[in-house]
Parts: structure tokens; sequence; C-alpha cells
């Protein structure tokens, strides 16, 4: 028998919650992403760089994906036939320098930006604020006092304000607002040789990355808190030559990224406070456990 057709409500365009979206989609549901930012993608957000009228994907800040355990470890060769199969993701195997505090043999980078050409099409994404949640009797949820859905998927790190399920108090979502800073560089070469990442680079930048895009390189760093709020001109007359020569420098961008960081308590009573409810939360809190939790509904 057809299963009914549901009207889903999830929050955050970050790609975890865009598979989600994609496979709720697929089995038939009504599907409505929900985010306040124009900028797509989240924590894995990109700029758009015309490179002689020629339009790149540049990622603005630094991802890696790996596995945090054994269990997850074992999981890997699923995962990547999955995202590469399914959603166009290119996932390479990386023999350059690539430091994280835990061990593993091989270790792969994942390209999103077809992912992103691909799948954002077929989505249909609001641009909202959701700051209130309420479960209604009908098992219905109502956002923001006005829009109704079936259900609603929320994942680690979302900035909502109140959440109202029928015959339990109002529950207040703690988290703790973080901005944090991170540069771009897009050069023709950089003085690292056969490096890919490194989680602790300096006394500046940590979470360094460099990728090849189309002809060029980019590299991705986060800022640390002793350089933060460094003007952009400054970052290129004093930083920059630490990466790549002056005349190699192609362009040198810096953003800012606000998370609604939850910890494992905050995320907890989170879990607690929907029980049961048509409020589902989704683990986003790294890629790679979020699709192991997800892997029996993706059929991964
Ligand atoms: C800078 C940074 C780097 C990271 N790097 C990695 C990494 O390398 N590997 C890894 O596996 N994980 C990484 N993470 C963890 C990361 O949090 C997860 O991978 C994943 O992106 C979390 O997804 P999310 O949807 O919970 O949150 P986010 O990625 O933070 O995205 C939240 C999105 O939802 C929108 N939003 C939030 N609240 C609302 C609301 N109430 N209404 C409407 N829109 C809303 C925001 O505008 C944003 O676009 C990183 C996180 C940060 C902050």
């Amino acid at each position: 028998m057809k299963k009914k057709e549901k009207k889903i409500a999830i929050i955050s365009s970050s790609p975890l919650m865009i598979i989600l979206a994609l496979e709720l989609q697929s089995q038939g549901n009504k599907v409505v992403v929900f985010d306040k930012s124009t900028v797509k993608g989240g924590a894995w957000g990109w700029f758009n760089l015309n490179l002689n009228k020629r339009f790149l994907n540049v990622p603005k800040y630094t991802n890696i994906i790996h596995p945090y355990n054994e269990k997850e470890r074992r999981f890997i060769k699923k995962m990547n036939s999955y995202l590469k199969e399914k959603h166009k993701v290119k996932v390479d195997k990386v023999k350059k320098k690539f430091d994280i505090n835990y061990k593993y043999k091989d270790k792969f980078s994942y390209d999103f930006s077809k992912f992103y050409e691909n799948s954002l099409r077929k989505i249909k994404f609001s641009k909202s604020y959701i700051s209130k949640i309420e479960m209604l009797a009908d098992k219905k949820v109502r956002l923001n006092n006005k829009l109704l859905f079936d259900k609603i998927f929320i994942p680690s790190f979302s900035g909502i304000k109140e959440i109202k399920i029928l015959k339990k108090k109002i529950f207040y979502p703690e988290c703790r607002d973080i901005v944090s800073e991170h540069v771009s560089i897009i050069a023709k070469k950089f003085k690292l040789k056969n490096f890919y990442y490194s989680q602790f680079f300096d006394d500046c930048f940590d979470r360094v990355r460099i990728e090849k895009i189309n002809k060029f390189y980019n590299l991705t760093a986060r800022l640390d808190h002793s350089i933060k709020g460094i003007k952009i001109s400054k970052l290129k007359n004093t930083y920059v030559d630490r990466f790549a020569k002056k005349s190699d420098v192609i362009k040198v961008q810096l953003s800012k990224f606000h998370n609604y960081y939850r910890n494992k308590e905050q995320l907890k009573k989170l879990k607690n406070a929907i029980k049961g409810s048509s409020v589902k939360y989704i683990d986003t809190t790294q890629f790679m456990c979020g699709i192991y939790s997800l892997r029996k509904f993706l059929n991964v």
C-alpha cells in the first residue's frame, strides 16, 4: 500500500540535512528546507569565484570527513560508495600529509560541489528563521505560530528558541553562539608541499587544508583567537606569505560562521524534551556519525 504523503519541514541546509531531505522526498513526502541564511550548506558553505568569466564553487570553511571510532572506520567503505553513487560526491584517496588526532590507515577527500549543483535544484527552500516549534493535539507541528507540518527534523546545531510539546512545559534549548573566522586563499601554488590537512597548524591557524579546484588551489584555515577580527589588508600583508608567494596569490577571502553549538549535555536535554513527538532530532555533530546514525533509513 502506498504511504500517505506527509508535509515535512527540515531545518538547516547542511549536507546531512539535504541528504535527509532528498531521501524523504524520494519516499513521496512534500519537503521544505528552512534556512535563515541565503548561503546554503551551513558549516559546509561556499562562495562563487569569478575567474575570467568561469564561476568556481570555493569552500569557505575547512571540512574533512573521517571516522571517530572503530564502528565508523568499518563503515567508511559503504559510506563512500553511497555518497559517490547516490549523491555524486567526488571521493578520492588522500596520499598527502593528513594530520588528525585519530589514527586510521586510508584517508579520503570529499568534494561536494556536484552534490550541491545537483541536489539544490531538487529541493524547495524557504529563507526563514524558525524560532518556535509547537506540537499540536493532532500531532501536527506549527512553526513560528503559523506554518503547519506533519513532522519537523532538526539538526544538532540550530538556533531554535522554544519548543512546546503538548502537555509538557515549554522547552528552551540551550546553545552557545560561536562565531568562527576563516580564510580562503586561492593561489596558483602554495609553499607547503605534499600537504592536504593539518588539524593544529601553527600559532595563528588551525584546520588548514589545501585542495585543487580547477587549475588552481584553495587553502582554507580557521583563525586562532589571537588574530580574530583582523582586517583583510593586514591578513594579506602579514600572514599570507607563510602559505604562498604574493605573486602566486589570486584571491584572499575572509568569512565568518555563526554556529549554535550544543554540548553533549545540551543535546541530551533536547532529545529528551522531544522524545515521542513529531519533532525529530538528527545527529549532525559530525558528518560521518550523522550518516552512520541514518544508515538504515538511507539504506547505506
Ligand atoms: C566551522 C565548522 C567546521 C566544521 N568542520 C567539520 C568537519 O570538518 N567535519 C565534520 O564532520 N563536521 C564538521 N563540523 C561539524 C558540523 O557542525 C557538522 O558537520 C554539520 O555541518 C552540522 O550541521 P547542522 O545542520 O547541525 O549545522 P550547521 O552546519 O551549523 O548549519 C546550520 C544551518 O542552519 C541554519 N539555521 C540554524 N538555525 C536555524 C533556524 N532556527 N531557522 C532557520 N535556519 C537555521 C543556519 O543558517 C545554517 O545554514 C564543523 C562545524 C563548524 C562550525
